[in-house]
């Protein structure tokens, strides 16, 4: 399966090596595999997928509305669901030297307004998360962050008493959350990682927006948000479209908190699939090349072959999930979901109707995929949180920001180091055709001959390149001395 397309957008072939875009730099290549990160990936476990969504189902309906009802048969609901993932996490931090601060935020939703309003009095919700904190002071502000909701529904959103197993939504996400808690917090990173579970989704986003909101409000560093939402990979016998070695990553193409201005400057520049969630599916896929993408090799051993599909949409049509939360707060934020879904197995009340078995049950749940789904987050986590800061004020510089001034057939790209950047930091140009998904080719800022002014933190950085930017899109990636790279960023007119 092809990841990256090493070709350019062209009608024709053969001609491409007498373009500028082709005659400096190479192919992009995977970065190469860190053996802790490809170690901590094989503690990743189906066994213990399971066993996480089973319990999930256990606890038969974790419908929001449940908190508020006193008289739940015991172990039932989904406060004793929040109580049980508390647990676990908990159980994660005492083999690890208790290694994650395990949180509890608990707190009253207004009733939302309007007839279609899904939280109709004061609800009492919960999410639970656990930090795993950088150990570089100077990094460890920058967090990246996994989530899934908890809370589960059947075909009516209100009911609190019916069967609403969730074994795929979102018991799955969950499970991505607590099996990257458990195997990323055998290693230690720069920057800080945070799993997250949070409930009321089905009624309206309303743990993910009051999370997405503290760190708003607490000025966290989130450099990416990975949401995985029904990661369950669908087994109804059968299907024969799903896709059990593909998952979707979807990203928004314009940021949901860019003001009118920006988004005009968005689209006057040709940036409409370069939002910084964009570019943080496109790291997924390069976290995917290395550790999750192709067959199996001694420095591979567990992948078993998952292709992450980069969808240019914020979201399946029409629909929407907790990363819009964090969107809406002005963070990169994705959505992994599984292939292909099937709508008899979620939000539908648990039944057999001519023969056909309805409901969100385990049975359809492939606990290998969301294995896969599993090592695919953390590996992005893990690299991400291990490659420098992203570089910072990355500009064309124009003397005149946003007035057209020169027609040269040369670029200039500037940048600056990112907070925190560790001196051994190195950079890298890449760059794309304007109508390609993914960055095709790349080459060192070193052998692009940068030119370095300043010193350190104040160091500006400058580079020309023989390329158009008319024909291409620019960005700078950081990268440290074992090859982990951030996210790329594009260059703005500039001063
Ligand atoms: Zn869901």
């Amino acid at each position: 399966m092809a990841f990256v397309s090493t070709c350019p957008v062209s009608a024709f072939s053969g001609d491409a090596a007498h373009r500028d875009l082709d005659a400096i730099g190479a192919p992009i290549q995977p970065m190469p595999a860190d053996p802790h990160i490809a170690h901590a990936l094989a503690r990743i476990s189906p066994a213990q997928i399971h066993r996480i969504i089973a319990t999930l189902v256990s606890f038969r309906n974790r419908s929001t509305l449940s908190s508020m009802v006193k008289n739940l048969p015991p172990g039932t609901g989904v406060t004793a669901a929040a109580d049980w993932i508390y647990g676990q996490f908990q159980a994660i931090s005492a083999q690890c030297d208790s290694c994650l601060e395990v949180h509890r935020d608990t707190f009253t939703q207004a009733p939302g307004t309007g007839p279609h309003a899904r939280i109709t009095e004061p609800t009492t919700l919960t999410d639970v998360y656990a930090i795993l904190r950088g150990t570089d002071p100077r990094q460890s502000a920058r967090m990246l962050l996994v989530t899934g909701h908890y809370d589960s529904r059947d075909t009516d959103v209100m009911d609190v008493h019916g069967f609403a197993p969730g074994a795929n939504d979102d018991a799955s996400g969950v499970a991505v959350s607590l099996e990257c808690a458990r195997a990323l917090s055998k290693l230690r990173f720069p920057a800080t990682l945070v799993f997250v579970a949070v409930a009321g989704e089905e009624q309206g986003l309303y743990g993910s927006r009051h999370l997405a909101q503290e760190a708003k409000q607490q000025d966290w560093q989130l450099e990416g948000v990975l949401n995985n939402d029904i990661v369950g990979g669908n087994r109804t016998p059968g299907d024969k479209f799903q896709d059990e070695h593909a998952v979707r990553i979807y990203s928004e193409p314009v940021p949901a908190a860019a003001t009118p201005e920006q988004i005009r400057r968005i689209l006057m520049l040709g940036y409409d699939s370069d939002s910084p969630s964009r570019e943080l599916a496109r790291a997924a896929t390069e976290a995917a090349r290395t550790y999750t993408g192709a067959p199996a090799t001694s420095s591979r051993p567990v992948a078993s072959g998952l292709e992450p599909v980069l969808e240019f949409r914020a979201d399946r049509f029409l629909r929407g999930g907790d990363h819009f939360s964090f969107n809406q707060q002005g963070f990169a934020a994705v959505r992994f979901s599984e292939w292909r879904e099937d709508f008899d197995h979620q939000h539908q009340n648990v039944r057999v109707e001519d023969g056909v078995q309805y409901g969100d049950l385990l049975q359809f749940v492939d606990f290998s995929y969301v294995a896969r789904v599993a090592r695919l987050n953390a590996a992005t986590m893990a690299v991400l949180a291990d490659a420098p800061p992203p570089p910072v004020h990355v500009i064309y510089p124009f003397p005149k920001v946003f007035v057209f001034n020169n027609s040269l057939n040369s670029t200039t790209i500037q940048w600056q180091p990112g907070p925190g950047t560790p001196a051994d930091t190195r950079y890298e140009i890449v760059w794309r055709p304007t109508a390609a998904a993914n960055w095709t080719r790349a080459i060192p800022a070193q052998k692009a001959e940068a030119k370095m002014t300043g010193q350190g933190q104040d160091a500006t950085y400058s580079v020309t390149l023989p390329i158009s930017k008319d024909n291409v899109i620019f960005g700078v990636m950081a990268v440290d001395p074992q090859g982990h790279r951030s996210p790329a960023v594009v260059p703005w007119p500039g001063r």
